[in-house]
């Protein structure tokens, strides 16, 4: 991540760029800004920036050894601790960051706006609140208590440091007394909600929400095909937020019901040959458009389970309307569950670059499963 991939924030990227080029780098400062904002992008270009072997003009060369390796934020002197939950097959208590870094990876690359609920749905953590635990407390003073490897510098970035608890105290010591060329940055969005001995003892950077004209920029370069008024509107509704402004705008810009309808519909028939049409036309729109269609169909089923239990359907659609209301007839809430974490499952591994054809075809027999177990369930063909 380079300084001049994110929009705005002159007044922010000058303080850091001084910072390093006088070398009065703060051993610990908290980069803080509200959800939304690009405090996460800013760390990432600033530790990209001390990093660099050939700084030039205020930023990274994004071509040196080093830059390589941090903007794949795989540098070895670099390193990262965020929330997590249990990983597959251990302990919550033995799991850390480290088992994670192969979806944080491309998450961060994706989106630098990333806040906690993107990042709880990627890893599959919609029912397990992520933290940071003691292990991971021990692993950071581990990893700074080394040499560093290729740069003279060790950078430990720690994201969203509200979800320390009071292991936190554990890395006070480090925090006060780092050795020598060793920084440490936190990405915060609540202040209120970090101990107050590690507040502190760290310097504080505040970092302004995005402008309208900037997110609408970022936006409209990653999505060049998106609707100018829906974009417009959905800036509007984002007050400062990149990520909410970017959901609302890529969710309301296509209407996937039809395609989630038609999804299930084939998949509870189990009619391969039509299956594999619909998976080769949904594939040649492409990865991100695939992604985009299974973040919908999550969110479609948040607001469907919210609909069974409340019978309240203000947050649908018409279109949706229908489908959840035909939908009754064959999924109730446990179904639900289970078919939101197929979708889960299918949209990382879509991220993680498993051919698309494979693992839709995969889960659609494992839909068409889960849709037709039980014995009273009625027929999708009326739907
Ligand atoms: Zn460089």
């Amino acid at each position: 991540m380079q300084f001049l991939s994110i929009p705005g924030q002159a007044k922010e990227k000058k303080q850091l760029v001084t910072q390093v080029n006088q070398d009065r780098i703060p051993h610990a400062q908290i980069l803080l800004g509200r959800p939304g904002s690009p405090k996460l992008a800013l760390a990432l270009a600033y530790a990209c920036y001390i990093l660099c072997q050939d700084r030039k003009d205020g930023d990274a060369c994004g071509v040196c050894k080093s830059c390589l390796k941090s903007m794949q934020y795989k540098h070895p002197d670099l390193h990262f601790a965020f929330p997590v939950i249990s990983k597959e097959g251990k302990k919550r208590e033995d799991t850390t960051s480290q088992d994670f870094l192969d979806q944080w990876r491309p998450a961060v690359s994706e989106n630098p706006y990333l806040d906690i609920h993107a990042w709880s749905q990627y890893i599959g953590a919609e029912k397990t609140q992520p933290n940071i635990n003691t292990r991971e407390c021990n692993e950071m003073i581990k990893q700074l208590g080394m040499r560093s490897f290729e740069s003279p510098y060790k950078l430990l970035l720690i994201w969203l440091p509200e979800y320390l608890g009071k292991e936190g105290n554990r890395l006070l010591k480090m925090i006060e007394e780092p050795t020598d060329n060793t920084f440490i940055i936190l990405i915060a969005e609540n202040q209120e909600r970090i101990l107050n001995t590690i507040i502190s003892r760290c310097q504080i950077t505040k970092v302004s929400p995005v402008s309208d004209i900037q997110a609408t920029e970022y936006i409209k370069a990653r999505h060049p095909n998106i609707d100018s008024e829906i974009l417009a509107q959905a800036v509007q509704m984002s007050d400062g937020d990149l990520n909410k402004a970017l959901n609302i705008a890529l969710g309301s810009s296509v209407d996937y019901s039809d395609l989630l309808l038609s999804w299930m519909r084939l998949s509870y028939k189990r009619d391969f040959s039509e299956l594999n049409d619909w998976i080769t036309m949904l594939n040649t729109k492409g990865r991100e458009d695939i992604k985009h269609f299974m973040e919908y169909a999550m969110s479609f089923m948040r607001e469907y389970a919210f609909y069974l239990q409340t019978e309240d359907v203000s947050r649908l659609s018409d279109s949706q309307q229908l489908i959840a209301k035909n939908m009754t007839k064959i999924m109730d809430m446990i179904k639900v569950e289970s078919v939101a974490k197929l979708f889960q499952e299918c949209l990382s591994e879509i991220m993680r670059n498993v051919n698309p054809r494979i693992c839709l075809m995969a889960k659609s027999i494992e839909l068409g499963d889960i849709l037709r177990s039980k014995d009273q369930v009625k027929s999708l063909y009326d739907m």
